[in-house]
């Protein structure tokens, strides 16, 4: 069985191809809004403007046409609306027009279940961290429950937000990260509440010591002070569910420096690390035409009506939407 997987949450408009579990292409375009931040209006016209490039070369690498695709996958949620719409659109016009079937993905969980499949771990405590998203997941019955997660921001939704705050060109995690090599440590507000963790107090924060460090300093001390935390409630989790596998996924994962302290705690606890590659890490369409092939074989086709975009499709509500 082939299917075609579309990814459109946010800034990345990606058109994957899997074949019985094996990847045949992932073709990722991310739109740069430089400085400026996610604007939905400009992701939409992006994605609308590369579509047609992206599946064509997709299907290329993959080395099969639009005729020999079985399903079509696309992600469902969470995501920003705009961008969202134009993936969920993309996938019923094909599904429609060429009569395929069509399934819609929790975008989470396409994350966990690539990443599970990369790292061969099964039922694994995740963390899953993106720019939206921070949260340690639970798998239970085939569903994921939240133990614990960010109560305001999203990780990654940190660091744009600093990068955006020091006017760094191109405000993102990865231009934050190498902004913070060799930088020292500044004293910054630390706050986990159990399992949780809360990110905005540590943002205000940094952002009033700007005249005060320097860019680099801070950089570093944000990322020092928010990954120790997320190691914290890791390690509470841990021993709460008391897992011997811990696997990290989603665009904040792809982080060295994190994933370091993560492999340090592991091998203290005597727990197996995973992480996928970068490519899987990244918002991507190969994910979600995976997930979907997975959640086709539980569920079967979704209707055509059912196909609409979930902004706020968390993880844990898949029982209540595909059910
Ligand atoms: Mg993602």
């Amino acid at each position: 069985m082939i299917t075609l997987g579309i990814e459109s949450t946010a800034h990345t408009l990606s058109i994957g191809i899997e074949e019985n579990g094996k990847i045949l292409s992932n073709v990722i375009d991310m739109y740069n809004g430089g400085n400026e931040g996610l604007i939905p209006r400009k992701l939409a016209d992006h994605h609308a403007a590369v579509f047609a490039s992206v599946l064509s070369k997709s299907l290329e690498i993959a080395g099969t046409t639009i005729k020999d695709v079985d399903l079509i996958a696309f992600s469902q949620g969470p995501g920003i609306g705009s961008p969202l719409s134009v993936g969920v659109s993309g996938a019923k016009f094909l599904a429609l027009i060429h009569d395929k079937k069509i399934i819609g993905v929790n975008h989470p969980y396409a994350h966990v279940k690539i990443s599970e499949h990369c790292c061969n771990m099964e039922q694994p405590l995740v963390l899953y961290l993106s720019g939206g998203n921070s949260q340690l997941l639970i798998e239970e019955n085939g569903y994921y429950d939240v133990l614990g997660e960010t109560l305001d921001i999203g990780i990654g939704n940190l660091f744009d937000n600093f990068a955006r705050s020091l006017k760094l060109e191109h405000a993102h995690g990865a231009a934050l990260a190498k902004l913070a090599e060799g930088g020292e440590y500044v004293e910054l507000p630390y706050t986990v509440k159990g399992m949780n963790l809360v990110f905005s107090g540590l943002l205000t924060s940094a952002e009033k010591h700007i005249s005060k460090h320097s860019k680099k300093d801070l950089a570093f001390s944000l990322m020092e002070t928010s990954f120790a935390m997320t190691c914290e409630v890791t390690e509470r989790a841990l021993f709460l569910t008391k897992k011997k596998n811990l696997l990290v996924c989603g665009g904040v994962a792809q982080n060295r420096r994190l994933q370091e302290m993560l492999k340090i705690m592991c091998k203290e606890d005597d727990v197996i690390f995973g992480v996928a590659p970068d490519e899987y890490n990244r918002d991507n369409g190969a994910m979600i035409a995976y997930a979907g092939s997975l959640l086709y074989k539980k569920y079967g086709a979704m209707p055509i009506e059912n196909c609409i975009p979930i902004t706020n499709y968390r993880i844990d509500r898949m029982k209540e939407i595909l059910d």
